[in-house]
């Protein structure tokens, strides 16, 4: 089997440090593995995402000396793909239209909860749409009972109950894919084998397995890597100063040392230091050599030690401006 990794951002903002963390970790796991890297830009939102985001995404990875072997994808230019997806798992029997208005589904949601239940769709249109002929959205129908099980690589196995799943929305009424389910596609389509993100995500990965499932996919590995956190635990947002990858150079900090710094934070120094991990560059590197995410980084990644190494290696006194 032929290692392919994917990092999917959405160009609704600069790539943030902790993205970068994510990329380098599936670019290292590809690298490690002779596989491949593919990036895959996420801009189905219509509303926020951005030309300039995007272009400052490649720009960022350029700066930082990540090159992706398959680049770069972008969903708005997919959307065929997706409808064609559909269309396969409507003429299969996976999934349903569903002539429900959104007042309806409301409603039924309105009543799971007054009955102390999970709120979902409750499957009016499974049997045929209720309304022939109205307009429809397509739902994946997705099992009542049992549970959906993820086998995570860093957190183990992770169990969903499907009674809490809901028959989600593939194609939305105007025909446009929704989320989860272009990420699936796109998976399928681009014969990704490991998934490594970050584990906001972990929430989304039942839905998506049900998705690979009904395409008919061997689901991929799974790695939810934690998120970096400020010095005080929290997750890290602009509160605790720059964010993005891009104002870090402009504040004049080195590539090598962003990536040295970022592929550290997590790992124990001792471990590091250990393992003479010294420094760490694209190419040349203990992370990639380990061939897997290190069970160091299972732990939510504090940001505080790293960054005062990086302002004594750079001779700043403020990180931030
Ligand atoms: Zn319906």
């Amino acid at each position: 089997m032929s290692v392919r990794v994917r990092f999917a951002p959405s160009n609704t903002g600069h790539l943030h440090i902790g993205g970068a963390r994510t990329a380098l970790f599936n670019w290292f796991f590809a690298r490690h593995h002779g596989g491949t890297a593919i990036l895959r830009v996420e801009d189905t939102d219509r509303e926020r995402s951005t030309e300039e985001y995007y272009e400052a995404i490649l720009e960022a990875f350029e700066w930082l000396g990540i090159e992706w072997d398959e680049s770069p994808y972008r969903q708005s230019r997919r959307m065929e793909l997706y409808k064609a997806a559909a269309e396969r798992l409507l003429a299969s029997g996976a999934a349903y239209r569903c002539t429900c208005t959104p007042e309806e589904v409301e409603a039924m949601r309105e009543r799971a909860r007054a009955a102390g239940k999970t709120p979902r769709y409750d499957g009016t249109c499974r049997g045929g749409p209720a309304k022939p002929g109205a307009p429809f959205c397509v739902r994946l129908l997705a099992p009542d009972e049992g549970e959906t099980e993820v086998e995570d690589l860093l957190a183990g196995p992770v169990r969903f109950p499907n009674a809490e799943i809901d028959d989600m929305v593939i194609l939305r009424t105007d025909g446009t894919p929704t989320y989860n389910f272009c990420v699936a596609v796109d998976d399928v389509e681009m014969k990704i084998t490991h998934v490594i993100r970050g584990n906001d995500h972990l929430s989304n990965t039942p839905k998506q397995v049900l998705c690979y499932e009904a395409l008919g996919y061997p689901r991929p590995a799974f790695a939810h890597i934690p998120m970096i956190l400020g010095p005080d635990r929290s997750r890290l947002s602009k509160r605790h100063g720059a964010t993005s990858v891009l104002a870090f150079r402009d504040q004049g900090f080195l590539a090598e040392a962003m990536v040295n710094c970022l592929a550290r934070l997590g790992c124990s120094a001792r471990a590091c230091t250990a393992s003479g991990n010294g420094s760490i560059r694209p190419g040349h590197c203990s992370v990639a050599g380990a061939g897997a995410v290190p069970s160091g980084h299972r732990r939510g990644a504090g940001v505080g030690p790293p960054l005062a190494h990086l302002r004594e290696r750079l001779g700043r006194q403020e990180l931030h401006p």
